[in-house]
């Protein structure tokens, strides 16, 4: 079975301490590509030391919406020079977070708007992080020119509603699903997970956070998403391997890259 984790922060100190064989541990589970997206400028740095020293992790470059408070048009020079990095396979993650209101909206938008104009002209696709803004996230990528393009980008770690969902799918976008697809009470969750077209699904952990069942309050680490995985294709009525196969191939589809797994 071969999977890959299309969100992961393995950048981060909760992996400093055995950061080698949690990516051992993934590759072991058929995990063989992780993408890590990056939060702000100083990150991206980060994130493309990782593409270097680990051959199956990829980057995404981007300013994350809660790090973009003192965002200025001068950085978009800089994610563009960063996307010129040989591993760099999207814009992100990128977006909107009204649940922590420490940024106002409109410098939020001011930053996911040029942003999603850069991943345009790049050719690159978006990983949208959207937190109680999904009015305001449709209206921002419908005005990109990202919209309705193929391969426009992922809606990472979907917890949004099935209408938000369907206006994403036709705009061009994919879904992305985490750790709380396989939580107890996530029921509604799941039915999108059943709904929506096998091939606009992505697997994600969003790791360190968002760790799914049987490891709920543990660490979150990439060998998981195949428990995201497995899930959602039992939910399907689908062999894991055959779910697998299509978010993977999805995955490859979406970023381009990565199609010598
Ligand atoms: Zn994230």
């Amino acid at each position: 079975m071969t999977l890959i984790d299309t969100h992961c922060h393995l950048d981060f100190e909760r992996f400093d301490e055995d950061r080698d064989e949690v990516v051992v541990r993934a590759t072991a589970v058929g995990v063989q590509r992780i993408i890590v997206p990056a939060l702000d400028l100083q990150n991206c740095e980060t994130v493309l030391a990782l593409t270097e020293r680990y051959e199956g992790v990829y980057a995404a470059v981007g300013v994350h919406p809660n790090s973009s408070a003192d965002w200025q048009d001068g950085w978009i020079g800089a994610l563009r020079e960063m996307a010129q990095a040989e591993k760099v396979v999207a814009i992100g993650e990128i977006g909107l977070d009204y649940y922590w209101d420490d940024v106002p909206k409109p410098v939020q938008h001011r930053a996911l708007g040029q942003q999603l104009e850069l991943a345009a002209a790049l050719g690159l696709p978006v990983i949208i992080h959207n937190r109680e803004a999904s009015g305001d996230v449709l209206a921002l990528l419908r005005e990109s020119p990202l919209a309705f393009r193929e391969n426009a980008g992922v809606l990472h770690s979907f917890s949004a509603d099935w209408e938000t969902a369907v206006a994403a799918l036709d705009m061009g976008f994919h879904l992305g699903f985490t750790g709380p697809v396989t939580f107890k009470k996530a029921v509604e969750l799941r039915q999108i997970a059943v709904k929506a077209p096998l091939d606009r699904i992505l697997v994600e952990t969003d790791a360190p956070f968002l760790t799914p069942q049987p490891y709920r309050g543990k660490r979150n680490e990439p060998a998981y998403v195949r428990f995201v995985a497995e899930r959602i294709a039992a939910e399907r009525g689908l062999d894991t391997a055959v779910f697998a196969q299509h978010t993977t191939e999805n995955a490859q589809r979406l970023f381009g890259v990565m199609r010598d797994t």
